[in-house]
């Protein structure tokens, strides 16, 4: 049982991988990670809490869990979060006990997150995954971002500075994949994790009588 601050304990060689997917905000996260989840059915993801609204679609429990407020707040009390963040006035997280019964259970998960959740991640379970999802260019990205819709030149302009200062985090990830085409990065995603699974510190307690040392 974890008590609040420690470290998710590192479980060993037939533990899942745990995959951190993130990036600025525009960068198509959801669209790469829902492709990704049809290509490796496999990895499990994790469904994240949120207080924002559904919108039209969205089911509590597939696509998040949506709770209040004070909900959320009681769940950051008692620790039940891996890491949760405020984004655009909405509180966002990942159960913590899910992503480690899932782990130790010998399956992969993917958290599918923004970037300062992802770095408070990457200081409590240091041997996770981190990718982080890359425009191809600039320009691109706030196409994405004025796609999106409704936003006024002043909102527009927030979020690209918002997407600039998340850019500079990549320094922090282990693999940068460039989301130009969804099935390309997914592809890139797929190597990443079949040779993620072939490190030889994962594979190596499977060949211990082959060896002269032991
Ligand atoms: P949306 O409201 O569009 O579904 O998500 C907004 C942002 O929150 C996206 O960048 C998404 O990746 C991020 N997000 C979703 N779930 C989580 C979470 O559990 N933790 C953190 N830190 N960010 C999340």
């Amino acid at each position: 049982m974890n008590k609040p601050g420690d470290e998710i304990e590192d479980m060993g060689n037939d533990n899942g991988l745990l995959l951190v997917l993130s990036g600025p905000s525009g960068v198509g996260k959801g669209t790469v990670c829902s492709a990704l989840r049809q290509r490796m059915k496999d990895i499990v993801y994790s469904v994240s809490v949120t207080t924002r609204a559904p919108r039209a679609g969205e089911v509590d429990g597939v696509n998040y869990f949506f709770r209040t407020k004070q909900e959320f707040e009681r769940m950051i009390e008692q620790d039940e979060l891996l890491e949760w963040a405020e984004y655009v006035g909405n509180y966002y997280g990942t159960p913590r006990r899910f992503v480690e019964e899932t782990l130790a259970s010998g399956r992969d998960v993917i958290l599918e997150i923004e970037v300062q959740g992802a770095m408070q991640v990457k200081r409590k379970f240091p041997q996770g995954i981190f990718l982080f999802l890359a425009p191809p260019d600039l320009e691109e990205l706030k196409n994405r971002i004025v796609g999106r819709g409704t936003e006024n030149e002043e909102a527009v302009r927030k979020r690209m500075e918002a997407a600039l200062a998340e850019l500079e985090l990549m320094n922090q990830y282990d693999y940068v994949v460039v989301n130009d085409e969804v099935g390309q990065a997914c592809r890139r995603i797929e190597a990443i994790i079949i040779a993620e699974h072939l490190r030889k510190d994962r594979q190596i307690h499977k060949f211990r009588k082959w060896l002269k040392e032991e």
